[in-house]
C-alpha cells in the first residue's frame, strides 16, 4: 500500500507551486465530487509509492464553504497518513489559524514555511526550531517558487507517515474550555468517529449547526452539552464560538513571541 499525503493551506500560500514542484509531470487532474473545485493528485518525484493531494485553499476547517467541506471530508474519509500544512510566512499569523484547526484533527502535520526567499530578501531569518517547539510539530522552510526545501518537507512528511508520529498537542485552549471539551468528548464517545473525538467536541462546543446535524444527537444529550457550554460561557463572559476563535488567536500570538 502506498502512502497518502495531503497538502493543506490558505488560498495563495503556494500549494499549487509546491505540488507542481513535488510531482513534476506525474499528476492527475480531476474534480472533487459534487463541487467545481479542481482536484489534483500526483506521485512525489522519486517516491513512486507516495501520493500527494492538493486540497482546495481554505482559511478554516469549519464545513461551510464547499472548499472547506471538500478538504475536511478528504482528510476524514481518505485519512492521509500525514498533512503538509503550507503557510505563507509573510502572512504567518492568519495562516496559523488553520494550522491550529488541522492539529485538532490529530493527523501528523509538517509545517512548510513557504516564501522563505522573501524573508531572506529582507535580511530576516526564522527560528524554525523555536517555532516547531512552540507549535508541537516539525517545521521546514521552503521556497516553493525556487524549489528549495520542498523535497525535504515531503521527506519529513513521509517519515511521520511511516512512523505514525504525532506531535504533542499544543495547549491552545484554557482550563474552562478544556473542562467543557472533556465533558463533551465523554458524552459523544461511540457516536462519532473516535479518531476525531476532539474535533467533534470543539465543533459541538461552538454549536456548529452542520456538525450537530451530521452527528444527529438527541435532544436530551444536546441539552446536557448545552449546560457545559453555557457554564463555560458564563465563566468566560463570551459566546462559545468567540471563545474558541479568540483563544486560537491568543495562542498564535504567544507562539509568535
Ligand atoms: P495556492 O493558491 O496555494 O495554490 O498558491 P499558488 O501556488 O498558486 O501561489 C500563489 C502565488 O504565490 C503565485 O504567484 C506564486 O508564484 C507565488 N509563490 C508561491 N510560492 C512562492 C515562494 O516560495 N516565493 C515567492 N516569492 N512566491 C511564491
Ligand atoms: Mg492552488
Amino acid at each position: 500500500m502506498g502512502i497518502k499525503i495531503a497538502l493543506a493551506g490558505n488560498p495563495n500560500c503556494g500549494k499549487t507551486t509546491l505540488f507542481n514542484d513535488l510531482t513534476g509531470s506525474a499528476q492527475y487532474v480531476g474534480n472533487w465530487p459534487g463541487v467545481t473545485v479542481e482536484k489534483k493528485e500526483g506521485k512525489i518525484k522519486g517516491r513512486e509509492n507516495v501520493t500527494i493531494t492538493d486540497l482546495p485553499g481554505i482559511y478554516s476547517m469549519s464545513p461551510y464553504s464547499s472548499e472547506e467541506k471538500v478538504s475536511r471530508n478528504h482528510i476524514i474519509r481518505e485519512k492521509p497518513k500525514a498533512i503538509i500544512n503550507i503557510v505563507d510566512v509573510t502572512n504567518i499569523e492568519r495562516n496559523l489559524y488553520l494550522t491550529t484547526q488541522l492539529m485538532d484533527l490529530g493527523h501528523p502535520v509538517v509545517i512548510a514555511v513557504n516564501m522563505i526567499d522573501l524573508v531572506r530578501k529582507r535580511g530576516d531569518t526564522i527560528d524554525l526550531e523555536k517555532l516547531g517547539k512552540a507549535l508541537g510539530c516539525v517545521c521546514v522552510e521552503i521556497s516553493a517558487l525556487k524549489g528549495e526545501g520542498c523535497l525535504e518537507a515531503a521527506a519529513k512528511a513521509v517519515a511521520l507517515a511511516k512512523h505514525h508520529t504525532h506531535g504533542e498537542r499544543p495547549h491552545v485552549f484554557g482550563g474552562s474550555v478544556e473542562h467543557a471539551l472533556a465533558h463533551i468528548e465523554e458524552s459523544i464517545e461511540g457516536k462519532v468517529d473516535g479518531n476525531y473525538l476532539r474535533w467533534y467536541a470543539i465543533k459541538l462546543f461552538e454549536r456548529d449547526e452542520r456538525v450537530r446535524e451530521e452527528v444527529g444527537l438527541d435532544q436530551e444529550l444536546l441539552k446536557h452539552l448545552e449546560k457545559h457550554i453555557t457554564d463555560c460561557e458564563r465563566e468566560m463572559d463570551d459566546d462559545a464560538e468567540s471563545i474558541i476563535a479568540d483563544q486560537r488567536y491568543k495562542y498564535i500570538e504567544s507562539v509568535m513571541q
